[in-house]
């Protein structure tokens, strides 16, 4: 049934419902509006036994005299209320001409102390008169829900919502379409759909409200999991590219140019791709690594293995800086060292290519000419046409859209094995969900001879000591990048905040060369101030982000974080993996503002303790919460969660993994008779999640 036609809803509340919570029908207000918390109602206080501001009580009692306070806009009403052996102030500040008192008469008072001159209070306490309170007030707990500004505005507080809900259960006793199997609710002792929905908004107890979330949660992330696993079955059918061959190019390189020898876990994810590669199945494949770890090397590899079978790859990177970087990376590699012909034709594509640079790039593409090109997202477009593309490698991919992804799928015939690498740590919960559908390989073990960087936490007044640091590193022949925060709103503040940093740096070190580097400069400048600090040419980088990702100076050992307050976890810890690449004991400089929050201090206590990015991953989600996380709001959920939460819920979800999976192995696409009701199920969500798009 539709929301507007529900008691006490109507036209315009259903039109703020929709808009706000993406609420159509009856049971979606059922099923997603759902408490965030409750109030046990069958429990009385005395007066003396309140001590907490933030809990909602009740209490029996009488007013035993009240007044008016104040004139005009500072008026108020105070009563004094009693339950017999104390008493406590009751005030209202509006509407003071409805509260109707009376002596005599006893009252249930339900409300939320505050405290006003070290004594509690109530400020606009719920006041019934005991003759009209029913029995149902007074047992079980009440529920209370999350609203928006919007629609308190029309009533739709907590309690506004509260009775809605109350008056939908009469249908819901009727019965409501069950969304799991019975097999399935037995097995994990679930509760069914309908006692789960009544229980959730008016629990009678608490032992009963926690069975009734747990199955919410349950069918939340059980759907996600089928949805996900189900679409890895059907992956796991596309035929693909077979590269069976490991030929003369992969050889060369590996047995002649490598520089150095590569780490277990290089050599064990390589297998674990080359298996893909020569499956005859499309690969869909996740490489986390966490900075510095060697994943271009890996990309290389893999590349070669394609260009050796006959096909081309393509290494896609975020930003131009990173292209650039990867380009003359392995222009450098490839080159024997005698100046004979590279191991592999490359070729670089980015927003800054010229027009009459793509005429004969698009043709050298097209002829198969180019084995690998690089480029940024100008990769996607239309007329960037290969030969035979068999290999797309996507790096920093949680800076790339989905679409923009999926697009490039669509570049040969057949869709080419994908290879999709990420930096950022993701913990195990967000895994499984948002990269549900991939096989993962993890390169766990960073190149020998790294030296763990150390991280320390300034507050501005410090400056002079670190800038003392900063000189006694460069007379050591180290370089230093100091990094100001991008505000987004804001570029004009942004740029002058980096023109002041500059300009101060310039001031303090007149004996240095420094370079700069932002967003709003031409890919050119940018490009000759990056190059002249790559190679030692100035010694110190001032930049704002976009070197955040993938930037590679071995030399660099210093990486100086300006308010660092304002970044998050995820970003802070890339930065400092812009540093700690050569064998020279790195640092990571903090600084901050003097009064920080708790919770930015806590971020840069994680950092200073820790520089595995896995254990930073996990802080992240604790600190902030899924769906907050930098990088995963793009890739997304595939349904929206309203009561599982990926930070709390892991045992939940794990179950909800394998119940999908057992039904999936017996079933890949769901065609049995009794799963067709989670098929139906999976075409809903998709047409109403508001945000819908395959992960590749
Ligand atoms: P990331 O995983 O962050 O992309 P990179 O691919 O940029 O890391 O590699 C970081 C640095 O480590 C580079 O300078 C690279 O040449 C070096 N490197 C990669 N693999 C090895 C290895 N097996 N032994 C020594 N150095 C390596
Ligand atoms: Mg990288």
């Amino acid at each position: 049934m539709d929301i507007g036609y529900c008691k006490g809803v109507g036209n315009k509340r259903a039109d703020t419902l929709r808009k706000e919570l993406n609420v159509v029908t009856a049971l979606d207000m059922l099923t997603t509006v759902l408490p965030y918390k409750y109030t046990d109602r069958s429990k009385f206080y005395k007066i003396h036994e309140i001590v907490d501001e933030d809990t909602a009580v009740q209490i029996i009692g009488e007013v035993t005299e009240w007044h008016i306070v104040g004139v005009g806009k500072g008026q108020r009403l105070s009563a004094t209320f009693t339950d017999g052996s104390h008493i406590i102030e009751l005030v209202w500040f509006r509407g003071i001409q409805y509260v109707k008192l009376a002596k005599g008469v006893k009252y249930l008072l339900f409300g939320k102390p505050s405290r006003f001159n070290h004594q509690y209070n109530f400020v606009h306490p719920e006041l019934t008169p005991m003759s009209k309170v029913t029995p149902q007030m007074m047992e079980g707990l009440e529920p209370d829900y999350n609203t928006t500004e919007g629609m308190k505005r029309i009533g739709l507080n907590s309690k506004g919502i509260r009775t809605i809900m109350a008056s939908l259960l009469p249908e819901v006793r009727k019965g409501v379409p069950e969304t799991i199997g019975q097999d399935i609710l037995d097995k994990y002792h679930l509760m069914g759909r309908r006692d789960a929905i009544l229980n959730i908004h008016f629990p009678p107890d608490t032992a009963t409200m926690q069975k009734a979330r747990e199955r919410m949660k349950f069918e939340e992330l059980f759907y996600i999991q089928l949805h996900i696993l189900r679409q890895m079955k059907r992956r796991e059918n596309n035929e693909g590219f077979m590269m069976p061959k490991v030929g003369w190019r992969f050889n060369r390189f590996y047995k002649e140019l490598l520089p150095f020898e590569l780490t277990n876990a290089q050599k064990r994810v390589i297998r674990e791709i080359q298996g893909d590669m020569k499956s005859g199945k499309q690969m869909n494949r996740l490489l986390q690594g966490d900075v510095g770890s060697g994943k271009t090397l890996v990309a290389l590899l893999c590349a070669l293995l394609a260009v050796d079978n006959g096909y081309q790859a393509c290494i896609m990177a975020p930003t131009e800086i990173l292209a650039n970087q990867h380009y003359a990376t392995l222009q450098e590699l490839l080159r024997p060292k005698d100046g004979g012909e590279p191991v592999a034709q490359v070729a670089l594509l980015t927003g800054s290519t010229t027009q009459k640079q793509r005429g004969p790039l698009h043709e050298d593409l097209r002829a198969g000419r180019i084995h690998i090109l690089i480029g940024t997202h100008a990769l996607i477009e239309d007329d960037v046409q290969f030969g035979n593309l068999g290999l797309v490698i996507v790096d920093e991919q949680h800076r790339f859209g989905v679409a923009q992804r999926a697009k490039l799928w669509a570049k040969n015939v057949r869709p080419p094995h994908v290879l999709v690498m990420t930096a950022t740590p993701i913990p195990r919960t967000l895994a499984m969900t948002v990269y549900g559908d991939l096989k993962t390989s993890i390169l766990d073990e960073l190149p020998p001879g790294r030296k763990p960087v150390t991280t320390l936490h300034y507050n501005i007044q410090r400056k002079a000591s670190v800038n003392r640091f900063i000189t006694e590193q460069i007379s050591q022949g180290r370089q230093v990048y100091v990094v100001f925060p991008l505000i987004k709103e804001n570029k004009e503040l942004e740029l002058a905040d980096l023109q002041n940093g500059y300009n101060e740096l310039c001031e303090t070190f007149p004996q240095y060369r420094i370079s700069m580097v932002h967003g709003q400069m031409k890919a050119k400048d940018k490009d000759e101030q990056m190059q002249h600090f790559v190679n030692g040419e100035t010694q110190i980088l001032v930049a704002t982000t976009v070197i955040e990702v993938g930037v590679n100076v071995p030399n660099a050992s210093v990486m100086i974080i300006e308010n660092a307050e304002r970044f998050g976890l995820s970003q802070l810890h890339q930065l400092r993996g812009r540093v700690g690449r050569g064998a020279d004991q790195s640092y990571c400089l903090l600084m901050t503002k003097m009064e920080l929050s708790k919770e930015t201090r806590q971020r840069i206590e994680v950092m200073v303790a820790t520089n595995d990015g896995f254990r930073i991953a996990e802080a992240d989600l604790q600190l902030r919460g899924p769906g907050d996380l930098e990088g995963t709001q793009q890739s997304g959920l595939p349904f929206d969660l309203h009561i599982a939460s990926l930070v709390t819920d892991g045992q939940i979800l794990d179950i909800a993994r394998n119940a999908a999976k057992d039904i999936l192995d017996a079933d890949p696409q769901l065609e049995d008779q009794y799963n067709q009701m989670y098929k139906r199920r999976l075409d809903i969500l998709r047409q109403t999640t508001t945000y819908f798009g395959e992960i590749s």
